[in-house]
């Protein structure tokens, strides 16, 4: 008996893009979290089973009908730099069809060494794991797209980090695992029919509307492209640094993957950034899009023998695209901007009045979430930064321009409501509920997920959740590989 109704496509690509691997047994497996909404959401009824079944199912101890788990080989530039990679400590279990029609990767991760773990362990720590389901969580509601957290189980086995800590295996679903590092993968093997079976398979799962193009590489870059500029928009609207934006990372679904390093700014600032290996800011909260084109960039590369026989031509074709690309962004930013700001049409000036609040907010250093929100309640933020004649100088300017606007303002105000969430998963809020869950008490982590599934409504008794941590002198840090 499966609560899954698996139906493997993958395995069905050449074998150098996978390895079969089973799990590592898990000495003590313990049901830690079970997301019983995207269960429901994806038609899985765990009903029948208790938590000592449910473990052993979400640590990989029990293998359910159908399970054929295997690690994927890709390949990535990690901070600039090409490296051959694969699941060093992923497993996917296998894909699911949820009663609606779509296909979903149903991932372990930390479930012990595959192929691919070079010097890692394979392994992952309970408070990563948690991070990672709060946060992927938190997005959804956000309505971001993103992979999401089915479940968390202790291993009952020590993780050896700088200090031994309880180990974990998550349990993720994505659309698919494909990468742009998937491609890059493929194109380094020096075959182009292993990157064209591989566009073909993307074609099938995620674009089959393109394929009939004549240029089937062309298409996928714009397709994939257009999604990652939708997503990464999205992650500068709620002020999100995902830490770690290597071209593994960056799936061809367009949704958010790996929630190794990211978290979220509270002072508006670009140059914001948490991760402990970030020395140089490559992926600090501005740079963001900048490092999207790059990264699209170089899925562009590993499908140039599909865009043209001619080598030439295809860049050109290729570079004309990522160019296109480059523009759509700025588009759609100033679209997000304007839904953040309650924009309706367009006028010449939009772009400034946008970026005159930014540089004014960096300065300042007032709240990124709690100053939209402030904006959107009744365009009235409180304190003494807003008491600056700078800021009164553009608040004028964005109120005339509302008033040229048809419509009233408490209709513009309420779309607002819906562009500026009141709840982010504040990193101290996000610290404090891993604390006290690794330590056995998983109440403040439940209330805080109940608080980001709807970030969008104010509710009263909340403040606490709306607020920035209190400086303390010490920078907030974000790790990777945990
Ligand atoms: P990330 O930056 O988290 O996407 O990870 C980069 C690569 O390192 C991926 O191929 C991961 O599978 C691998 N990796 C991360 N942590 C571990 C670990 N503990 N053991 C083995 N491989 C790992
Ligand atoms: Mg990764």
């Amino acid at each position: 008996m499966s609560p899954f109704r698996f139906d493997n496509t993958y395995t069905r690509l050449p074998r150098l893009f996978y390895s079969k691997q089973g799990a590592a047994a898990a000495p003590a497996p313990k049901l830690v979290l079970l997301n019983h909404a995207l269960a429901r959401d994806l038609g899985l009824d765990f009903s029948g089973m208790d938590d000592a079944a449910l473990a052993a199912l979400f640590s990989g101890n029990a293998l359910p009908e159908g399970a054929e788990p295997f690690a994927q080989a890709y390949a990535g530039h990690q901070f600039g730099g090409f490296s051959l990679l694969g699941d060093g400590r992923a497993l996917v279990l296998g894909e699911h069809l949820v009663p609606d029609g779509r296909r979903v990767d149903i991932q372990f991760k930390g479930s012990g060494p595959t192929r691919y773990s070079r010097s890692g362990d394979g392994r992952a720590a309970l408070g990563p794991m948690l991070r990672e389901y709060v946060i992927s969580e938190a997005m959804h509601a956000l309505g971001i797209p993103t992979t999401r957290s089915l479940a968390v189980v202790g291993t009952g086995q020590a993780v050896y980090r700088e200090r031994p800590l309880p180990g974990a295996v998550l349990t993720r679903v994505a659309a698919s695992h494909l990468r742009v590092g998937t491609f890059q993968y493929a194109a380094a093997q020096g075959d182009p029919a292993l990157v064209a079976q591989l566009v073909e398979y993307a074609l099938d799962r995620h674009y089959p509307h393109l394929k009939n193009e004549a240029n089937r590489g062309l298409a996928l870059l714009k397709a994939v492209g257009e999604r990652q500029i939708a997503l990464v928009t999205e992650w500068l609207r709620v002020g999100f640094i995902h830490g770690v934006m290597n071209t593994d990372n960056v799936t061809i679904s367009g949704e958010t993957i790996d929630y190794g390093p990211c978290a979220f700014m509270d002072a508006h600032d670009p140059t914001t950034v948490f991760s402990s290996i970030d020395h140089q800011g490559r992926y600090a909260f501005g740079n963001q899009p900048r490092i999207m084109l790059w990264n699209l960039a170089r899925f562009a590369e590993a499908l140039l023998p599909l865009i043209d026989e001619d080598g030439d031509k295809a860049v050109e074709l290729a570079t004309a695209e990522l160019h296109a690309l480059a523009d759509t962004f700025e588009a759609g930013w100033l679209a997000m901007m304007g839904r953040k700001l309650g924009l309706s049409g367009s006028e010449p000036d939009d772009r400034a009045l946008c970026d005159d609040l930014l540089s004014w907010m960096t300065e300042a250093r007032v709240d990124h979430t709690n100053t939209f929100r402030a904006l959107a309640v009744d365009g009235m933020p409180a304190g003494a930064a807003f008491a600056e004649p700078a800021f009164a100088a553009w608040q004028a300017r964005w109120h005339a321009r509302l008033d040229r606007q048809s419509g009233d303002r408490a209709a513009a105000f309420e779309g607002m409501r819906l562009a500026n969430p009141a709840y982010i998963p504040r990193n101290h809020q996000v610290e404090a509920a891993l604390a006290a869950g690794t330590a056995g008490d998983l109440a403040p982590l439940h209330r805080l997920l109940e608080v980001l599934a709807d970030p969008c409504t104010e509710r009263a008794g909340l403040e606490d959740y709306a607020q920035p941590a209190v400086p303390d002198g010490r920078a907030y840090q974000t790790f990777c590989g945990t």
